[in-house]
């Protein structure tokens, strides 16, 4: 999980600062130091680092902050509001022209997620804002690139306009815009050739593509992965090119976090948006406000809703309650109610993203085995379709036919029936209003 070290030593400091009654400028200055060495240690750029110490201290020490009866709390209200404001404080959305079509160029290095992240901000834009856009593929040096996005393109339903590899790629964005314009596409997306390092080739291409397209938008892709490194890449092409933003991908990594807090302050332009994972979906939003907190361990409580609004399935969910209600609830549910949950993404993840979470002792050795899902699937599916809907029926010899059907032991067959079963006896009673003993206790 991204920023794992540096959530734990920001806290850490925080804690140390919050247990205390007053705050000294020597305790200021002990948690300063600290600070600075995780975020260093994390990769964010020297310049960023300095800028931002500075800030909080000219902002917290003095009389008026120190001398104040709740001085800790005050000190990490700053440390926050620092976090989110080199960030770039508010979302930033993605440009769109007055008239059809908003043309989005792609830019960034080979293997940063270009080809990948055009397919998801096009499936983005055509699920949430009923788009209807057309990518082009001008990465004519990497064949791959042409049929990755032919695919993906097929894959989610969405035209690719190419001329293959032959063809200059300024030719191919002329044509391409000239096809959008016929087929009234209001997105364009265009993705460009990537190198290994920035070069002067490229770099003209680019401008020239620049040219004659009169992008809306000009997104850099950079990788999270590659930390002090990313930084660098986005000024260099923000050097030669007027980017409009940045897409950090592969935010799902194990990155220390340096890309996330410095694009904003060393280039000055907005990271719009990051990926997080290989999925068409795996896309967000980038809140500076929302990832200043969760950096900080304080969790993500709105990104937790949203996560769980977008995956819910309402209509299943309403669905199954229905079958708890009438007593119907069957192990074909349990699978679908499991599946459910696991479209939220991995489970540690999720968990911290609760405030306080993220470096609660019991979540450190924490692993949710992941595992357990499809064990559990496994069992389910080696059931015949009697005893998905009765569960009264499995008797110990069906079990032990369960455990080799699906090369489990036969314990964990057992556990699982008897769990569901409790399962389905409390959901029952809750959901019939019959809440057991309880209104007797409350004196009802
Ligand atoms: P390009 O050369 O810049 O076009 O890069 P690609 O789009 O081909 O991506 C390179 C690799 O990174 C592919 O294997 C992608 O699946 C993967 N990738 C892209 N974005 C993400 C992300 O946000 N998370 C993860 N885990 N992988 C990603």
């Amino acid at each position: 999980m991204a920023f794992e070290n540096l959530t734990e030593r920001l806290s850490k400091a925080m804690k140390n600062l919050t247990g205390r009654g007053r705050v000294s400028e020597e305790d200021l200055h002990a948690t300063m130091r600290e600070i600075r060495l995780a975020l260093l240690e994390a990769d964010v750029n020297y310049g960023t680092v300095k800028r931002f110490v500075a800030n909080v201290r000219g902002k917290a020490s003095g009389a008026d902050i120190l001398e104040g009866l709740d001085a800790p709390q005050q000190v990490v209200k700053i440390v926050n509001e620092e976090l989110t404001k080199m960030m770039g404080d508010e979302a930033v959305p993605l440009n769109k022209s007055p008239q059809i079509p908003t043309i989005i160029m792609m830019a960034g290095l080979q293997g940063a997620g270009k080809t990948t992240t055009v397919a998801k901000l096009a499936y983005k834009l055509k699920q949430e804002n009923k788009a209807r856009p057309l990518l082009i593929a001008a990465d004519i040096y990497r064949p791959a690139a042409i049929d990755q996005l032919e695919i993906l393109g097929k894959d989610l339903d969405i035209p690719v306009f190419s001329l293959g590899t032959d063809t200059d790629p300024r030719d191919i964005v002329r044509a391409g815009l000239e096809e959008a314009k016929q087929h009234r596409n209001d997105y364009v997306f265009i993705d460009t050739a990537g190198r290994l390092q920035i070069d002067e080739v490229l770099m003209q291409e680019l401008k020239d593509i620049a040219e004659i397209a009169h992008p809306d938008e000009i997104l850099l892709t950079v990788d999270a992965m590659t930390g002090q490194n990313a930084t660098e890449t986005a000024k260099g092409f923000s050097e030669s090119l007027d980017l409009t933003g940045v897409v950090l991908t592969k935010l799902d990594g194990d990155t220390r976090g340096g890309a996330a807090l410095s694009i904003r302050d060393v280039t000055g332009k907005p990271i719009k948006f990051v990926g997080q994972g290989e999925k068409p979906t795996d896309l967000d939003v980038f809140y500076p406000d929302r990832m200043a907190s969760r950096i900080l361990g304080m969790g993500d409580m709105l990104t937790l809703i949203e996560k769980a609004q977008k995956d819910f399935d309402e209509a299943a969910a309403e669905k199954q309650l229905e079958k708890l209600r009438e007593n119907t609830f069957d192990f074909n549910d349990f699978v679908a109610q499991l599946k459910q949950v696991q479209n939220m993404g991995p489970m540690e993840d999720i968990l911290k993203m609760i405030p306080g979470m993220a470096n609660n002792p019991a979540l450190a050795n924490l692993n949710v085995d992941e595992k357990q899902f499809i064990h559990l699937e496994a069992i389910v599916q080696s059931m015949t379709p009697a005893e998905r809907e009765d569960p009264d029926l499995i008797n110990p010899s069906r079990r032990r036919r369960l455990a080799a059907g699906s090369g489990r032991p036969i314990v964990e067959v057992n556990r699982m029936i008897k769990q569901f079963d409790q399962m389905r006896k409390m959901m029952g009673q809750a959901t019939n209003g019959n809440f057991g003993g309880m209104e007797k206790m409350m004196g009802a």
